[in-house]
């Protein structure tokens, strides 16, 4: 069966009870047990609920892993699953990480003697030369945010095999309809399901698909333990994100590749940044473990206040820190997403003041282009 038919039909499409072509909101916290000394699926909803078990089986399906998890934010997801680690473990994590990342890890998780380096992973030498004895896993981005840097997933996770290391994926940019981690080897795949999977800018979610029983266990005790699970209304509207996924990405993704080519010709854009582009750095390579570009992209102006006034005059585009919706939205990293990272670190970076990200929505391209062009003088 193809991917974008499996979107559809995996299993957790009809509801067993009734037939019903979507599954219920089963908003209960908790469940009548029938027989005290018999096994329950269903005890309590932080434990388990129907209307999430279907999505955590839908996006194990889709990712090709071996038990999916759904938590109340793709940051809750993260952070669940980097609870799984112990005092002096030592992690090593992609430095353009998402903003949220760096900073649960780097301000949230050392205080529990979790100890991390963030490491430019693009050269995957420079993750054997930072791997000590305590380094337990490798966590990183590809394409990165919001320079689409493109690091060889094949190659971390062979270093990281050498190593008995484990590897943890934040695909939320590329979504399983596009890079599939788990098939080229890596353990972890974590999703901001906020963004593409949710797809209409409606709902915060996230979702965590592992490789194994083992980890499963773990991730398990942390999601029931610590409890930041997903609602049933909320894991409903990601069942019904999941089932138009492939006719938005491929909308939104020929959106991008048409912009970021009208961007290159503009006066007054130095720079355009998307991996479907022909002079990108990482392409090939890109497109070696993914079957497409996505549809975020960025692009940096010649000067400062170019930025400034394209992000002011920007009319049809909303103006917003998210990403992957249904509407263009563009935003101004330094003084929105990465807005916490000093600026000598986010100029090392090339996160600079004239750097500006696009997510492309389901609009008729000529209009975001015509939006842009007049932003743009
Ligand atoms: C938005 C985002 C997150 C955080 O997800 P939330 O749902 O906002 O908690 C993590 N990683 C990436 C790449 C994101 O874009």
């Amino acid at each position: 069966m193809k991917f974008g038919t499996r979107l559809i039909h995996n299993g957790n499409e009809i509801d067993e009870k009734t037939g019903a072509l979507s599954i219920p909101i089963y908003q209960a916290s908790t469940f009548h047990q029938k027989d005290i000394d018999g096994p329950v699926e269903f005890d309590y909803s932080r434990s388990g609920n129907p209307t999430r078990k279907a999505l955590e089986e839908t996006i194990a399906i889709l990712e090709g892993g071996y038990k999916g998890f759904a938590f109340s934010s793709g940051m809750a997801a993260t952070s669940s699953v980097l609870s799984i680690f112990e005092k002096d473990d030592h992690i090593i994590v992609c430095e353009d990480v998402y903003g949220g990342t760096h900073r649960v890890a780097s301000k949230f998780f050392n205080k529990f003697g979790i100890e991390i380096t963030f490491v430019n992973v693009t050269n995957i030498e420079n993750i054997r030369k930072n791997i000590k004895k305590n380094t337990k896993a490798i966590f990183l981005e590809t394409p990165s945010n919001p320079l689409l840097k493109v690091t060889d997933l094949k190659g971390v996770v062979k270093i990281a095999k050498e190593h008995n290391i484990l590897t943890i994926i934040d695909n939320t940019f590329m979504t399983p309809l596009l890079q599939r981690p788990i098939d080229l080897g890596m353990d972890i795949v974590i999703h901001s399901a906020t963004k593409f999977i949710g797809g209409h800018s409606d709902v915060i979610g996230g979702l965590v698909v592992v490789n194994s029983e083992a980890l499963a266990k773990k991730v398990y005790f942390v999601q029931n333990g610590f409890g930041a699970i997903l609602g049933p209304q909320d894991s409903w509207l990601l069942l019904r994100g999941i089932k138009t996924l492939k006719v938005r990405m491929d909308f939104q993704q020929k959106n991008a590749l048409e912009l970021a080519t009208w961007l290159e010709k503009q006066d007054g854009v130095t720079e355009v940044y998307y991996p479907g582009l022909k002079n990108h750095p990482g392409k090939e390579l890109h497109l070696s473990q993914a079957e497409g570009s996505g549809a975020v992209l960025s692009f940096k102006t010649d000067t400062p206040e170019r930025a400034r006034s394209f992000m002011k005059k920007v009319t049809l585009a909303a103006v917003a820190v998210s990403l992957g919706g249904v509407e263009t939205i563009v935003s101004y990293p330094v003084k929105m997403s990465h807005a916490a990272i000093p600026k000598t670190e986010r100029e090392r970076l090339g996160i600079t003041d004239n750097l500006i990200r696009v997510s492309l929505g389901l609009e008729e391209i000529d209009d975001i282009i015509d939006d842009f062009k007049n932003a743009l003088l």
